[in-house]
């Protein structure tokens, strides 16, 4: 079986959460599970090993689980997005449009280094809104993306439409 398939069984579908009409995808299934964590894991390793990653970009909370594992592996420094008011030094910050609202994230301005090598890791691409904030703040670092990965893509939502001109890489897609 691919490994693809493999975790896809892993991940449980929780319907109607947070609120109505939503499936929630969730990852704690397959992270409690030793041989699917470490798949998901090296699977992305694989994909990046020869890039020569100087660090990983991810957000709160998911994120930093997949982000901080990907980040040891490569050898790769870990950068946390947050939300706002929680980092503690100087901060760049983007306040973007959700479905109801809006919300904001940041990150400290030191965080990467200028033309430096970053990739972006996340557990879900939906509407691509959340990562679409976060290469906008490693544009005001002027980092350079090198790539944004995603353990699940929800394709029907069009999320790479937001994320274009970056590559993109999804291992399961719904
Ligand atoms: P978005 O900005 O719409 O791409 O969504 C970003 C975040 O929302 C992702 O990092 C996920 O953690 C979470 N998310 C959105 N939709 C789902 C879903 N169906 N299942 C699990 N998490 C989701």
């Amino acid at each position: 079986m691919k490994k693809a398939d493999m975790l896809s069984r892993v991940i449980r579908d929780v319907p109607d959460f947070p609120k109505k009409g939503i499936i929630f995808k969730d990852i704690t299934t397959l992270l409690q599970d030793a041989a699917s964590f470490k798949t998901a894991i090296d699977v992305l390793y694989q994909h990046y090993k020869k890039e020569k990653i100087d660090s990983v970009v991810c957000v709160e909370a998911r994120g930093f689980i997949l982000g901080a594992a990907l980040a040891y592996k490569l050898n790769a420094g870990l950068v946390l997005v947050r939300k706002k008011g929680k980092l503690p030094y100087k901060i760049y910050s983007i306040t973007y449009a959700l479905e109801y609202g809006t919300d904001t994230l940041q990150i400290h301005k030191d965080a990467v280094k200028k033309n430096s090598r970053v990739l972006i890791v996340d557990d879900v691409l939906a509407t691509g809104g959340t990562i679409a904030a976060v290469s906008r703040l490693l544009k005001k670092c002027k980092a350079n993306i090198c790539g944004v990965a995603f353990l699940i893509e929800l394709t029907f939502l069009n999320g790479r439409k937001k994320l274009k001109g970056y590559p993109v890489t999804s291992i399961i897609k719904y």
